[in-house]
Order: structure tokens, then sequence, then C-alpha cells
């Protein structure tokens, strides 16, 4: 009697885990979609790539309005006349003044749609943060931030962090992600950049008890947003595809970097990897 109704019951679970990943993958989809000129940002924009001011400008309102449905507050920082950051605020459920912050770059080079770089840490982020608002308990506070201008120079991620430290929040650790949707020979792998040590015991730490085989590499990579905050003293990690161990998209600042060119499985296989990540350091 035990046994059928455990195994009934694991029939059930499994289809609605199964279920939520694909509608969480579907939601990655239809944004990735919406930022590359797949389909059409708002009424008659159909954005060729996310360089000028104008189509960042887009950009950035869409993205506020995404994060405004499960954020508790959302705002666009116009840090500079020309710079816009997006910046959504989910509040821990007990009383903390510890901070987690989550971001990703919008931007994209001239006429490159930037599906890779980086409308999949754009998707990755916004998915991890949904969950995150989602849970019964969160023991931090988490900041999302989508950066501007991180290819002219990490510009909107610096000017971020010095506002973290403006403002003297008390923040604990910075995932950035950048590039994360190539994985041509399947093996899922990622690369963690110069994180800071608690937060690889955290990855490590996670991967074990999922039993997810995946390599995660250790790069020194430091050509992206994360930078802009270990510099200021932070910890930190960049979160990526396997950008210097050779499994890294060929489309990388091409007009090729399309919605098509994405693996959209290994985005969402890793998504929920952070996921998980996310609700052991919410715990
Ligand atoms: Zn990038």
């Amino acid at each position: 009697m035990i046994r059928t109704s455990l195994s009934l019951l694991l029939l059930v679970l499994i289809p609605l885990a199964s279920f939520g990943q694909q509608s969480a993958l579907n939601e990655q989809k239809e944004l990735l979609a919406r930022l590359t000129g797949h389909k059409p940002i708002r009424a008659n924009v159909q954005l060729k790539d996310r360089y000028t001011q104008e189509s960042r400008k887009i950009t950035a309102e869409y993205l506020k309005g995404l994060i405004g449905e499960f954020c508790d507050e959302s705002e666009i920082d116009n840090y500079s006349p020309t710079g816009n950051n997006v910046v959504g605020t989910i509040f821990a459920t007990s009383q903390t003044d510890r901070w987690i912050v989550i971001g990703a770059h919008y931007d994209s080079v001239k006429d490159c749609p930037g599906a890779n770089d980086n409308a999949t840490g754009v998707a990755l982020a916004y998915s991890v943060a949904k969950h995150v608002a989602s849970l019964e308990t969160r023991n931090y506070n988490l900041k999302i931030v989508f950066f501007d201008e991180e290819e002219r120079g990490l510009i909107g991620s610096k000017a971020y962090a010095k506002k973290l430290l403006e403002e003297k929040l008390n923040v604990i650790s910075v995932h950035t992600i950048d590039q994360l949707g190539w994985d041509e020979d399947g093996d899922r792998g990622i690369e963690l950049e110069v994180p800071a040590e608690h937060i690889l015991d955290l990855y490590t730490k996670v991967a074990g008890e999922f039993n997810y085989t995946f390599p995660i590499q250790i790069s020194d990579v430091t050509s992206t947003d994360h930078r802009s905050f270990r510099q200021l003293g932070f910890a930190a990690t960049g979160i990526t595809e396997e950008y210097k161990n050779g499994d890294t998209t060929p489309h990388y600042h091409r007009s090729t970097d399309t919605y098509e060119t994405v693996h959209f499985e290994y985005l969402s296989f890793i998504t929920e990897y952070v996921k998980k990540v996310f609700e052991d350091i919410m715990r």
C-alpha cells in the first residue's frame, strides 16, 4: 500500500518538476527572442543589436517591466547621460542587512544581436531571481542588476559597484553571468571566473549534493563585470560557458550571434543548477 502511494507520488512529482523546468525554458526563449530581434520587443520594434542609445533604452524598459512582476522594487538607474542599469530588489523574509547580487550585462556590440553575449546571461539571472522571489524563506536580500555598457569597458557594472560601496550595503557575494549558451561538446561544463573562496565552496558543494557531474573549471578571466566588484573589495565570481577551455561560441561579437545559435538545453540546465545554489544561499 505504501509502496503504491509512493510510486504514485513520484509519478506525479516528476512530471511537475519537468513541467516547471519546461515553462522556465519557454520564458528564457521568449526573453532571448525579444532581446535579439527574433521577435519584436514592443509593437513595431525589432532590435538589430543593443548598441545604440535608443535600442539599449528600449531594452532597459522591457527588462524593468519583466522583473517588476516579481521584485519588491524595480527601477532604471540612470547613472550617466548615456548609461542605464536596471535594478530589482527582493527583500529577505527575515530581518537582515545582508545582500546578494546577481547580474548580467544587456548591451551588445554594434550589428550583433547579442544572443549568447549576453542575452543568455540576462535570461539566467532573470530566472534565478524569479525563483528566489518564489521561495518561502529568504535569509538574504537580493539585488538583480542588468548592466549597461559592458562592451564599452564595464561601465555599468563599475557604476553599480561604486553605488553599492557608497550605500554601504553589506554584500556577501556578487555573481555575474556572461555568455552561457554554447556547449558544442555536450559536457555541460562551466567556468567560474576568479571565484572568492566561499563562493567556490558553495558552487562545488551544491554540484555534489545534486550529483551534477559536469566539469566546473576555474579560470582567471577578468574581462567582464565581476571585475568591477572585485576591484572595490566585494567577493565575486563570473559564471560562463567554457570560454577559456575551448568550448565557446564561434559567433562572438558577430552578426551571427543569433537566437538560432543558442544551446537552450544547456542554458536551461545550468539555470536549474544556479537556482539550487541560490536556494542554498537563501536557506
Ligand atoms: Zn559579454
